[in-house]
C-alpha cells in the first residue's frame, strides 16, 4: 500500500495540477457555450455519415436529421465515430499499451487521509481518491491484452476476475454499490495519426491522439488543441489554420505520448521481484524532493500566450 498527498503534487507543479470531475467539466464547457450564444450538446445524438464535397462537409445524425457544415470537429473520444467514417478503421490507428483500466465513484462513509491511498500487487494498481465528504474515487488498473469493449452488465464479472484474491479493503469496494452502467472500462491505449485533419474534418482531444490516463493530462490537451483550432481558425484560411493546428500542437502530444508509454513499462510490476521493487522506489518517487524533479513530466509547458 501507498499514500501521497495531492497538495505536495499541486505545490509543486504551481498550482497547475487540479482535481475537476469529469461531469463538472462537461458542465462548465456547456454552459460556456450557452452564453456564448451557440446551440449545445445534442445529447443521445451520434453522427452516422459523412461526405466531404466542394459544397461543405454533409452529415447525416441518428436522428434523422442531417446539415451541411463547412468545418467538422471530430471530439468524441478515442473510439471517435467521427474519425472512423472520415479516416478509416480504429485499428489502423490504435496503440494498445497492454492494460486495461477501471474507474468509478461510489458512497463512501469513512475518511482517507491523506486524501489518496494506492495499492500494488503484482499485475494490478488501484488508487483510491477521497472526492468528496461522502464519496470515493477509484482508479483500477491491470495487465491485459484484451481489447474487446465490456458491455455495462459484465463489467463487475470483468473486474472481478481480474482482481481474484486482492486486497479485503478493494474486494469490498468491487462487490460494493457501484454504478456500472456509469463506471469506465476500457483497454488502454493510445491513438497515432499521420494527420489530424483530412479536407473539412479534423480531429481534437482523445479522438486525435489519445494519451491515456498513464499520462494524466488528456483533460488539458484536448482543452488546448480545442483553442488552438479556433484561435487558428480564427486569423488564418482553412488549410493554412488546420495546418497551424498541427504543428503548434504535435510535438507536445508526441513527447508526452512518449512519457505516457515509458510509464507503461513499469506502472505495474510482473511480478514478485518486480513488487519488491516498487515496494523500495515507490516511496522514494513520491518524495517530495523526486516529485519535484519530475514536475516538468506533470505539467506540460503551457501552449497558450498569456491574453494581453
Ligand atoms: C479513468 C480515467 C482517468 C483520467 N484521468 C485524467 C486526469 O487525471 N487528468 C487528465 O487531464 N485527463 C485524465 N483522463 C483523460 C481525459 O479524461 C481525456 O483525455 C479527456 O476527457 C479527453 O477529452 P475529449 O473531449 O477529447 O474526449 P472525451 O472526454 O472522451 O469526450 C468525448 C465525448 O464524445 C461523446 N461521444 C463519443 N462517441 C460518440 C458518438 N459516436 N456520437 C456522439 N458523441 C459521442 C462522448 O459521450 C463524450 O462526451 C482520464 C481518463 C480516464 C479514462
Amino acid at each position: 500500500m501507498f499514500r501521497y498527498r495531492a497538495d505536495v503534487v499541486h505545490d509543486l507543479t504551481g498550482g497547475k495540477m487540479l482535481h475537476v470531475p469529469r461531469d463538472a467539466l462537461v458542465r462548465l464547457l456547456a454552459q460556456g457555450l450557452a452564453e456564448a450564444g451557440h446551440e449545445g450538446p445534442r445529447f443521445g445524438c451520434e453522427v452516422t455519415e459523412i461526405r466531404d464535397g466542394p459544397e461543405g462537409v454533409a452529415v447525416r445524425f441518428s436522428d434523422g436529421t442531417s446539415g451541411t457544415f463547412d468545418l467538422v470537429v471530430g471530439g468524441d473520444g478515442t473510439h471517435s465515430k467521427v474519425r472512423a467514417l472520415a479516416f478509416g478503421p480504429e485499428s489502423t490507428v490504435l496503440r494498445p499499451l497492454g492494460y486495461r483500466g477501471a474507474a468509478w465513484r461510489m458512497p463512501f462513509s469513512g475518511r482517507l487521509d491523506p486524501p489518496y491511498e494506492g495499492y500494488m500487487e503484482v499485475g494490478r494498481q488501484t488508487i483510491l481518491y477521497q472526492s468528496g465528504p461522502q464519496e470515493l474515487s477509484t482508479l483500477l488498473c491491470w495487465r491485459s491484452d484484451d481489447l474487446a469493449p465490456v458491455p455495462p452488465g459484465d463489467r463487475h464479472r470483468e473486474v472481478s476476475r481480474a482482481y481474484d484474491g486482492t486486497w479485503p479493503v478493494l474486494r469490498r469496494l468491487i462487490d460494493g454499490p457501484v454504478d456500472w452502467d456509469g463506471a469506465y472500462l476500457d483497454a488502454l491505449c493510445q491513438i497515432e495519426m499521420p494527420r489530424w485533419s483530412c479536407g473539412r474534418v479534423v480531429l481534437v482531444g482523445d479522438a486525435a491522439w489519445s494519451l491515456s490516463f498513464l499520462s494524466g493530462q488528456g483533460a488539458s490537451m484536448a482543452m488546448a488543441g480545442g483553442f488552438l483550432l479556433a484561435d487558428a481558425l480564427a486569423h488564418e484560411t482553412l488549410g493554412d489554420a488546420l495546418a497551424a493546428y498541427e504543428a503548434r500542437l504535435r510535438p507536445t502530444i508526441t513527447t508526452v505520448q512518449r512519457q505516457a508509454r515509458a510509464m507503461a513499462r513499469s506502472y505495474v510490476p510482473r511480478s514478485r521481484a518486480g513488487l519488491w521493487l516498487s515496494r523500495i522506489l515507490l516511496p522514494l518517487l513520491m518524495s517530495r524532493p523526486l516529485l519535484k524533479l519530475r514536475a516538468r513530466q506533470l505539467v506540460a509547458p503551457s501552449l497558450i500566450p498569456p491574453a494581453s
